[in-house]
């Protein structure tokens, strides 16, 4: 089974409205003279107050190269929820894609495994496809439960979804650890993690649905890993931050993983 490859940028919170414009703007000149179906699935995900715009930005180049998403939702669909933003409303400003249970919301905003299978529901029953993260920090590592971890992350995040659903989500596997500190896991090791992953949903799906799904390794990506990273046999493409926020390297990630 061939699995499309995909680049996502999370912009984390960075980049006002001008600058969201400029980034969108940039990588899609960047990748002006590449053949749409050469290119992997490329995808950003600015912060909600720069939706808008980047959306606006995409639509008006038109060449449908790069793909919005966001990083954040809430699972119910309207009401007193202050501050939050539903799948709908999302999907209004132009996202195909929702990252979910990423470990900054985790350890900074109490996102819990829990929430992260509601937000999957919302977002799948509203026809987006969720980014779903999971990873371990280092004491986990450390103490020997990477797997088991992991394996519970995606067991609960999974809950009461169809195959159907299961198959167009996507995973990005993050090592706390490798997120924004420089240190890339070793591509034999996150292809051992991932293959573990795909085999955690071929146990609770079948063979074919774990064949479907991508799955991303994501922590301190750089355009000089990319290429190592894709060759791994389970490894699908990359959830980009920090690398994410420049033309430069974010368009030369997805030109290795073509
Ligand atoms: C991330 O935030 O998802 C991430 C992987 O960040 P970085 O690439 O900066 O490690």
């Amino acid at each position: 089974m061939s699995r499309r490859p995909v680049i996502a940028g999370n912009w984390k919170m960075h980049k006002l409205q001008s600058e969201a414009i400029e980034l969108t703007n940039g990588i899609m000149q960047a990748l002006k003279d590449e053949e749409k179906s050469a290119l992997p699935e490329v995808i950003i995900a600015p912060t909600f107050t720069s939706l808008y715009a980047a959306n606006k930005a995409l639509k008006d180049c038109g060449c449908g190269k790069v793909r919005l998403a966001a990083q954040n939702c809430y699972f119910e669909t309207q009401g007193a929820f202050t501050g939050e933003c539903s799948v709908e409303m999302l999907k209004d400003a132009g996202c195909e894609y929702i990252i979910i249970g990423h470990s900054e919301r985790r350890e900074y905003f109490g996102e819990t495994d829990e929430m992260v299978n509601k937000k999957a529901k919302a977002i799948l029953a509203n026809g987006l496809i969720p980014i779903i993260c999971c990873g371990e920090s280092l004491e986990q590592r450390e103490a020997g439960v990477t797997d088991y971890h992991i394996s519970s992350q995606i067991t609960k995040a999974l809950r009461e979804l169809t195959k159907e659903q299961v198959a167009k989500s996507i995973i990005a596997y993050e090592p706390i650890w490798a997120i924004g500190t420089g240190k890339t896991c070793d591509s034999v090791e996150a292809n051992r993690v991932i293959a573990m992953i795909r085999n955690v949903v071929k146990g609770l799906y079948d063979a074919n649905t774990a064949d479907s799904i991508r799955i991303l390794y994501g922590g301190s990506v750089k355009p000089e890993t990319i290429k190592e990273q894709m060759a791994q046999s389970d490894i699908d493409g990359a959830l980009v931050g920090g690398a994410s926020l420049k033309v430069e390297s974010f368009s030369q990630i997805v030109k290795g993983a073509m």
